[in-house]
């Protein structure tokens, strides 16, 4: 005889969030029907096909391959049975405006004595270095990314607790690029390592130092290549959801989050035209979206807190079919402006793009060949960029293309615009209507300051019983693996009232 569900969830979107908590409220015994508006999974992880080319059109780097690992461990399963990755060596080519090129090796010890090496550095100080992000990684992460920041049995737990009696060794109070520029010295490497507050839409100049923990994330702990392209990560979660019996509908919006006679606890959603009874609901779209669309709530204080926070960067992108090859290029390739304050001034105080913008390029065909024809390279390209305040993204995108052409021209010793063979852009308007996301931002709320971690949206509604948040922008924030974590938190916060 089958057992009864313990509850039953509607999951609102497929993105790596909604996905993990999928997995998890499944794993955990619930009954879980999974709505997501486009024709697959992924999100902002998506995929586009061009002319005999294949793009990841977000994320391409995946790093904290642990986090996947835990949440599939949840269900007995094991991360190396449903995806291959292979670590990457090296992580990244960085060429820098003078024209020094440091491909960055894999592990501490190496790229310290590489450092050295390219930059003049001492090795001990560039270890010395990596050893303080380690440190605040370890110091951070028990208290803000592995749990729920809005509760309180958080914080009374002895691992968070200790945790909290060191913050102060966070390096709370002085920016990441303050720091860097103390603890490291060459400019270039300082560049290299502010670029990280952009992992999380920030700008380096004002996110506390705290982000310096994002160093040890690339460097010490590893970044991978994914076999098949990123887009294998969430098909890998749809996978494990579909084993356990999550029902996926794929194209169909939820239009209301259904409330029951008290006008407060959720009872279900309208999905597909059909009014569908559940005991719970969790949203993995953007809150703003949440509220203002599904709620009709747009009195919500969370709601207010959010729209008028400061949101994390959006990006330009460029998909280009290359019909040649680069061999002296690797997976991921930075190619950096001349003036890294004043680049991300411009993105977050002007609501503009610098006239040399740093450009990152990726190529998924080096760790996916069958991604690109023969003889050919598949090139997605992201310039970082404002959040959409109703800018002229047309001349934006021109002027910023026109500017990329001339940097990877030079860079390259080659004209590069002869040789795409196919090609799309996407901008912040594009990825607000494709994605859902407000204004476009990449990551939610930027984290400009100290205490932004608790203006994320917390993982349980307490205006709405029954309402759970995860995703990008709501707590632990964006990035492939704190997507991941939120939903298993909101799955987790789920689990322990039903
Ligand atoms: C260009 C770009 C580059 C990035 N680079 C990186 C990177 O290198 N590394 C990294 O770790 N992260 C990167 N990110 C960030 C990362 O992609 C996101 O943080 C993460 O994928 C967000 O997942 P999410 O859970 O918030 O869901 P989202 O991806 O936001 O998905 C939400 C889903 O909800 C669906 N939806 C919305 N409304 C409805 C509705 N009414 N009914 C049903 N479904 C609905 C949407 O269609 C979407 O599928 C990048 C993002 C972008 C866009």
């Amino acid at each position: 005889m089958a057992t009864a569900a313990r509850a039953r969830v509607a999951v609102v979107g497929a993105g790596l969030g909604g996905l993990a908590a999928a997995v998890r409220l499944a794993a955990g015994g619930c009954e879980v029907e999974l709505f997501e508006q486009s024709d697959g999974p992924g999100g902002k992880a998506g995929s586009q096909q061009l002319d005999g080319y294949r793009f990841d059109t977000g994320p391409s780097l995946f790093t904290l391959p642990h986090v996947f690992d835990e949440l599939l461990a949840t269900a007995g399963r094991s991360l190396g049975d449903y995806l291959s990755i292979e670590l990457l060596d090296p992580v990244f080519r960085h060429e820098f405006s003078d024209g020094t090129v440091f491909p960055a090796p894999a592990g501490a010890d190496r790229f310290a004595a590489e450092a050295e090496r390219v930059f003049g550095v001492r090795s001990a100080r560039v270890e010395a270095y990596l050893r303080y992000c380690e440190r605040l990684y370890r110091i951070a992460a028990p208290v803000f990314l592995n749990k729920s920041l809005h509760e309180i049995s958080t914080f009374l737990q002895p691992r968070v607790l200790f945790s909290m009696l060191r913050s102060l060794q966070i390096d709370p109070f002085r920016s990441m690029a303050a720091a860097n520029a103390k603890l490291l010295g060459d400019p270039r490497l300082v560049q290299l390592f502010n670029r990280l507050a952009s992992y999380n839409g920030s700008n380096p100049y004002r996110a506390p130092a705290t982000f310096n923990l994002i160093g040890a994330v690339e460097q010490c702990f590893g970044a991978y290549s994914v076999r098949g392209g990123i887009r294998a990560v969430p098909a890998m979660l749809a996978r494990v959801a579909e084993e356990l019996g999550v029902r996926l509908h794929y194209g169909t919006a939820v239009d209301t989050i259904l409330r029951a006679g008290d006008g407060r606890t959720v009872c279900g959603v309208t999905a597909g035209g059909e009014r569908r009874a559940f005991d719970a609901v969790v949203a993995n779209l953007d809150p703003e979206r949440t509220y203002r669309v599904l709620l009709e709530d747009s009195d919500a204080p969370w709601y207010r807190r959010y729209v008028n926070s400061e949101p994390s960067s959006s990006a330009i992108v460029f998909l280009w079919g290359i019909g040649a090859e680069f061999p002296q290029l690797q997976l991921h390739n930075m190619f950096y402006g001349t003036d890294y304050r004043s680049e991300f001034a411009r993105i977050f105080e002007d609501n503009d793009v610098a006239a040399d913008p740093t450009v990152y390029v990726n190529i998924g065909c080096r760790a996916t060949p069958e991604d690109a024809p023969s003889g050919c390279e598949n090139w997605f390209l992201l310039i970082n960029a404002p959040a959409d305040r109703g800018q002229d993204w047309t001349a934006l995108a021109d002027r910023v293309r026109s500017a990329v052409l001339s940097r990877l021209t030079h860079a390259l010793s080659c004209a590069v615009e002869p040789l795409i063979q196919t090609e799309r852009q996407l901008t912040p308007p594009e990825l607000a209507a494709e994605t859902g996301s407000f204004r476009g931002s990449l990551y939610g709320l930027a984290s400009n300051r100290l205490g932004a971690a608790f203006a994320r949206h917390p993982n349980r509604s307490r205006r709405y019983p029954g309402l759970y948040f995860c995703g990008g922008a709501a707590h632990p924030g964006g990035g492939m693996p704190l997507a991941v974590l939120s939903g298993s938190i909101a799955a987790d916060l789920l689990l322990r009232r039903v």
